[in-house]
């Protein structure tokens, strides 16, 4: 079957003609529908919400409701003279105007002008306007004008996306609907009534795939479904391969190592995705939509994985490096790899082989060359740990939870409350001279290295111990004088 060029996207086709026909936003629609069923519809309203969700579509039946001849229940008969022009696109009563491309003032003058004139033929006046945060400060401030003395055959339906930038003056002269994003089970169910209407054979598991791809928009779900109906029957596997997703047994491989704490099949997975430019968060997206569905089948062991994935998909979305992020988040959950484990810790010059699946790993930046002072912190610590990572992962794991700050030639390490068992790691002379070696490395070769723990201790040191007492007799501690 291929689609004449004139056929109207499947998303246009399917649009929803009817309030009862909108999927998802059942309060905002049932709303509408009393506000025009009891004849008390206001002159302003605003929909806003992420794109996909039924903006323009709702827009739209409200524009016909007000109009219609013979409305049932508040919603448009869509029979009526009055709804079928609408529907053709024909009345000029209804008026739809993209913020987007028309930012300039002189559209919202010609509207301004246009409003004193009553209706052609229709009960309201509509004006329908898309993006509507996207018009100018001039622009809007036009538009006020007419918001603050509305003529009363008049409606105002403005959509955006981002309701943050419409101004609060304009916002205050209207009634407010967020439309959510829409549920997954909404979307799956749509797909497959659609999907029967045109005679597409779609797997359930692909319709759910879809459906939790789209993220809430009904019409890139569609959209999705249209590219796919033309080539047969639609299965999971060809939803997996249009939109770029990790396959199942990939997914599960991931959550397999995670489950038994096996890091090394769990950083080859990273490893392989990397090498092929893959989305790491959509990855770990993906895969804690993976345990999910394996939890609800039965797979509890799964549920601390699943939650650890969660947090970690929103830290990637800031992480410096997404792959160092992930990898460290891998050697924290299941220990270091094996490699790291048996062999002797490498030396400095010659580093040992990568741990098997790590091969990519193993190009510590720039050996020999420190970030000049002055460079920028974040990247040299984030470098020196891609090098450590490659080098000595269970270091790497060590230094992870820390947060560093960079100096005046000091480089301080520090570790949380939270982590006095890495802090004292740290401790061990042959660790800590190697994480000094490599800040040489990484930073400048005067570096001086402090590793602090943010905790409280037990015992206080012979230092502490002084302060305190110092305190207690209200005195001072001279010597602190010379630590600045
Ligand atoms: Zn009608």
């Amino acid at each position: 079957m291929t689609d004449a060029p004139e056929r109207l996207a499947l998303y246009r086709r399917f649009r929803p003609q009817r309030f009862a026909d909108v999927v998802g936003q059942d309060l905002v629609v049932a709303t509408l529908r009393r506000a025009v069923a009891e004849g008390k519809l206001g002159h302003a309203y605003l929909l806003s919400g992420q794109r996909g969700v039924g903006k323009t579509s709702v827009a739209r039946i409200l524009a016909r409701a007000a109009n219609c001849l013979a409305p049932e229940d508040g919603e448009p008969c869509n029979r009526c003279e009055a709804c079928r022009r609408i529907l053709a696109g024909g009345s000029l009563d209804v008026v739809e105007i993209d913020g987007a491309s028309n930012r300039g003032v002189d559209q919202i003058r010609r509207l301004r002008e246009e409003v004193a004139y009553v209706p052609a033929g229709s009960r309201y006046k509509v004006y329908i306007i898309d993006e509507v945060h996207m018009l100018t400060g001039e622009a809007f401030n036009a538009l006020l004008k007419t918001l603050e003395e509305p003529p009363p055959h008049v409606l105002f339906i403005f959509a955006t996306t981002e309701p943050h930038k419409v101004p609060a003056t304009v916002l205050s002269r209207c009634q407010a609907f967020e439309l959510g994003p829409i549920p997954e089970e909404g979307i799956a169910e749509v797909l497959q009534r659609v999907a029967q209407a045109e005679g597409i054979f779609l797997e359930p598991a692909a319709a759910d795939l879809i459906a939790r791809r789209s993220r809430g928009a009904l019409r890139d779900a569609l959209v999705v479904l249209e590219q796919l109906g033309q080539g047969g029957t639609i299965t999971p596997e060809r939803v997996v391969e249009l939109l770029g997703l990790p396959p199942l047994a990939q997914l599960d491989g991931f959550l397999d190592a995670l489950l038994h704490r096996r890091a090394d099949p769990a950083l080859a997975v990273v490893a392989e995705l990397s090498a092929r430019g893959r989305d790491l968060a959509l990855f770990v997206e993906e895969a804690a939509g993976r345990a999910r569905d394996r939890i609800i089948a039965g797979e509890v062991a799964l549920i601390p994985i699943a939650q650890r994935l969660i947090e970690l998909r929103g830290e990637l979305g800031r992480a410096f490096s997404r792959r160092l992020h992930l990898e460290l988040a891998v050697i924290a959950h299941c220990g270091p790899p094996t490699a790291a484990r048996q062999g002797p810790p490498p030396q400095r010059e010659a580093p040992a082989a990568p741990p098997v699946g790590q091969s990519a790993l193993s190009d510590p930046r720039h050996p020999g060359q420190p970030l000049a002072s002055g460079g920028r912190p974040a990247q040299g610590w984030e470098a020196m740990l891609e090098a450590v990572l490659a080098e000595r992962p269970a270091v790497a794991a060590f230094l992870a939870p820390a947060a560093a700050t960079w100096a005046d030639g000091l480089l301080t390490i520090r570790l949380p409350p939270d982590r006095a068992y890495h802090y004292e790691a740290l401790q061990d002379p042959r660790i800590r001279g190697y994480v000094e070696a490599t800040a040489h490395r990484f930073f400048n070769p005067l570096l001086a290295v402090e590793i602090v723990w943010e905790g409280k201790r037990e015992r206080p040191t012979l230092e502490e111990g002084a302060r305190v007492l110092a305190e207690a007799l209200e005195g001072r501690v001279v010597w602190e004088a010379d630590h600045g």
